[in-house]
């Protein structure tokens, strides 16, 4: 089996704040990630699930507050000016190579549509961190088996149900050997059929010790999966805790009334 990861993955999110013009989106997030745990953020649309994920790898840049993989800012470096310290905003360059500890995996998969689901995986991995095609390609099809389809290597994603599609999304994550994988409503767009192949993936996941950030309304994933859960609400986290605490034993009336209507 291929290593996902070689290195630990914690996320640290402190006091960030994000507008949108006049819309303060995210309004103070606090949040720790330990390495090896899955983390569900659940909220109404509109709370701001996408914005933190987005701004937890620098997809989106925060206003106030900062976020850490393993103690490193991201999007940041602290440099000494006159006896202080100061940010620097990373080069393009060094933010790329920064990004690739994330992976992400969209609500619409967003694969490549002119390549096929093999190529798909490989390209990132080749292109962005200079590995060797050879090597890659057997990686890809190693990561390709573990989502359930091998035999779709050759295949375009228009020849793909929208479930395969995410499977390889997910494979084509994992090809950047992340130490964190962010999913933003990974299976919101599948046909309801589908969603339970797609959850099986990141479960199985979840079960090696993959870092991973899930925003989902799936709430029966939550209790399988989940190491915490975290209820976001009007760019606040309303309440963080283990799933049996935050989905059975809700201690705020937001959560009850948010559950109450996707239970
Ligand atoms: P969620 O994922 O919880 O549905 P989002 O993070 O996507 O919420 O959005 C939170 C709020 O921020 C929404 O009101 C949304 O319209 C707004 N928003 C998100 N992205 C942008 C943007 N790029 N420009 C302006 N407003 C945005
Ligand atoms: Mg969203």
């Amino acid at each position: 089996m291929t290593a996902t990861t070689t290195r630990p993955g914690r996320v640290e999110v402190h006091g960030v704040h994000k507008s949108f013009g006049t819309l303060e989106v995210l309004q103070g997030i606090d949040l720790v990630v330990e390495p090896g745990s899955v983390t569900v953020v659940l909220g109404p649309s509109g709370s701001g699930k996408s914005t933190l994920l987005r701004s937890i790898n620098h997809l989106e840049k925060v206003d106030r507050g900062f976020i850490a993989l393993d103690g490193e800012l991201v999007g940041y470096r602290r440099r000494s000016h006159r006896g202080g310290d100061r940010l620097h905003e990373l080069q393009e360059k060094d933010l790329l190579r920064q990004r690739t500890r994330f992976g992400f995996v969209f609500q619409n998969f967003n694969l490549f549509p002119h390549l096929t689901a093999l190529e798909n995986v490989v390209e990132a991995p080749v292109s962005a961190q200079g590995r060797r095609r050879g090597e890659v390609e057997a990686e890809a099809r190693e990561l390709l088996a573990r989502v359930g389809l091998a035999d779709k290597a050759a295949v375009h994603p228009r020849q793909l149900s929208g479930g395969q599609q995410q499977r390889v999304a997910i494979a084509r994550a994992l090809a950047m050997r992340p130490a964190v994988l962010l999913f933003d409503e990974p299976t919101s767009a599948l046909d309801p059929e589908l969603v339970g192949e797609v959850l099986g993936v990141i479960e199985d996941l979840a079960r090696t010790g993959t870092t991973m950030i899930v925003v989902t309304h799936e709430i029966g994933f939550a209790r399988k999966a989940a190491d915490q859960v975290v209820f976001m609400d009007a760019g606040r986290i309303v309440e963080t805790g283990p799933p049996e605490q935050v989905l059975d034993a809700p201690r705020h009336e937001r959560t009850r009334a948010f559950l109450a209507k996707v239970l």
